[in-house]
């Protein structure tokens, strides 16, 4: 081994670029090396190497921070200094002490002492981009893996980031975005008034730790223009703009009106807007959209195609193959807007099959049909004319603002407000705005936590 390799940190004057200080933080051997392995620096020895850069730095600006204090704000006589008192740092992938300058009163029958602190002085001492990674570990996943995902990620177990600390400022997060949702856009976002937009909304279950109850129910509603759904290939779409809102809030649907509302305006709604509507045929989804009527000038309800497919898929899987054919014929039908055609069709299948089972779930789907009779459109002229019939773009958003989060572990068990909470930072990262709005939520989350 002919040569090592240092890792050198250095102070230098910026005018007469002189060495003030300098120092070696680490030597590494450098060594032919016998695998993969070996190329560059391990995991650990990266936040290690990146801790220690970070050290030096934070113990020079630690020098320079200025508590703000002209004199004693007790009793109003001159202070002086009075040493240095450490303070914890908490940043992305390392903890800190840092160094900070005390004062005290020179009164001596005063005795006030600053006692600074990084949280006196800045409101936090954790770092915004580190709160950032644990709201969105905590959004995504339930508490325990976020914070075993951040261990993974900082390659080292640090107390900062348990699943308690999480939970609390993904919470809080979540709690200010869900009162922010409750305000129309302010004067200063710019919003193009949209001649037509496009709406969907949507339920899912969540499972609860309610008493007597196995599950409640949120409901998603995501709004966007017609202009913006791309074309990605043949079979995918994707939306380019969009707003999503949601609410898990027991409050005969108040919130998620106003959410959608304050979201439509967000999307250009105005008095001449015309708004096509997909739902799946809830009656509480059906509410929640005519909310919107008096604020546009037409609103058209169309049961999404996309759910009734899905339900006739479900059919076909429990009646067999016998039935395919003669269920492809009533779905036809409905596709043309036979609706009573399309029903008759599926009581002459009914009348064919004795399982009492079969025989409800195709009863079922009449009913369905019966039910939102008045939201059923000529789906194959609506498709001729490239307008709008099937969710299925948007329908996996619903679904996976919903699901990711809160389905997948059944363990997970939810109050309406904890979930209520967690999916607001859920649907901002759906809407696409979580990148661009996240210091505004996490900034002031921090201060109130500190
Ligand atoms: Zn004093």
């Amino acid at each position: 081994m002919d040569y090592e390799f240092r890792v050198i940190v250095e102070k230098v004057s910026v005018t007469s670029q002189k060495v003030v200080e300098r120092d070696t933080i680490k030597i590494y051997d450098i060594k032919p090396p016998d695998s993969i392995l070996d190329l560059g620096l391990r995991h650990e020895e990266q936040i290690s190497l990146l801790s220690k850069v970070q050290s030096h730095l934070l113990a020079e600006q630690s020098k320079l921070i200025d508590p703000g204090y002209d004199a004693c704000p007790k009793c109003g006589q001159k202070i002086s200094k009075n040493g240095f008192k450490e303070s914890k740092f908490h940043a992305v992938f390392s903890d800190h002490k840092l160094r900070i300058q005390q004062h005290c009163c020179k009164n001596p029958e005063c005795n006030w002492n600053s006692g600074p602190t990084t949280t006196s002085v800045f409101g936090t001492d954790i770092h915004p981009d580190l709160a950032k990674l644990q709201c969105e570990q905590g959004a995504l996943h339930s508490y325990r893996d976020a914070a075993s995902n951040l261990e993974k990620m900082n390659a080292q177990r640090r107390s900062i980031n348990n699943h308690d600390r999480v939970k609390h400022l993904t919470n809080q997060v979540g709690e200010r975005l869900s009162q922010e949702n409750q305000e129309p856009p302010g004067e200063e976002e710019l919003l193009v008034p949209a001649q037509e937009l496009i709406v969907q909304v949507d339920g899912g279950h969540i499972p609860t730790k309610e008493k007597d109850k196995r599950s409640f129910e949120a409901l998603a509603g995501i709004i966007y223009r017609p202009t913006c759904i791309e074309l990605v290939d043949q079979h995918h779409r994707r939306i380019t703009d969009k707003s999503c809102v949601i609410s898990a809030k027991d409050d005969e649907l108040q919130t998620i009106k106003t959410y959608l509302y304050n979201a439509a305006l967000r999307q250009g709604l105005c008095k001449e807007t015309r708004i096509t509507a997909l739902a799946d045929g809830a009656s509480n989804c059906w509410s929640v959209i005519l909310a919107l009527g008096p604020h546009c000038h037409s609103l058209e309800l169309i049961l999404d195609w996309f759910h009734i497919a899905k339900k006739f898929q479900n059919i076909k899987n429990a009646l067999g193959e016998n039935f395919s054919e003669s269920l492809e014929k009533a779905k036809w039908s409905l596709w043309h807007r036979n609706v009573d055609e399309s029903l008759q069709k599926l009581t002459l299948i009914r009348d064919n099959i004795t399982d009492e089972q079969k025989r409800s779930k195709l009863k079922g789907l009449q009913d369905y049909l019966e039910n939102n009779r008045d939201y059923l459109i000529n789906y194959d002229e609506r498709e001729k004319a490239n307008k709008p019939f099937t969710s299925q773009v948007a329908e996996s958003h619903i679904d996976s603002i919903i699901n990711a989060r809160h389905k997948r572990k059944q363990k997970m068990q939810w109050t309406r407000e904890g979930a209520h909470n967690v999916l607001q930072i859920r649907a901002l990262m759906a809407s696409d705005e979580w990148e661009e709005k996240w210091l505004e939520y996490v900034m002031p989350s921090l201060e109130k936590t500190a």
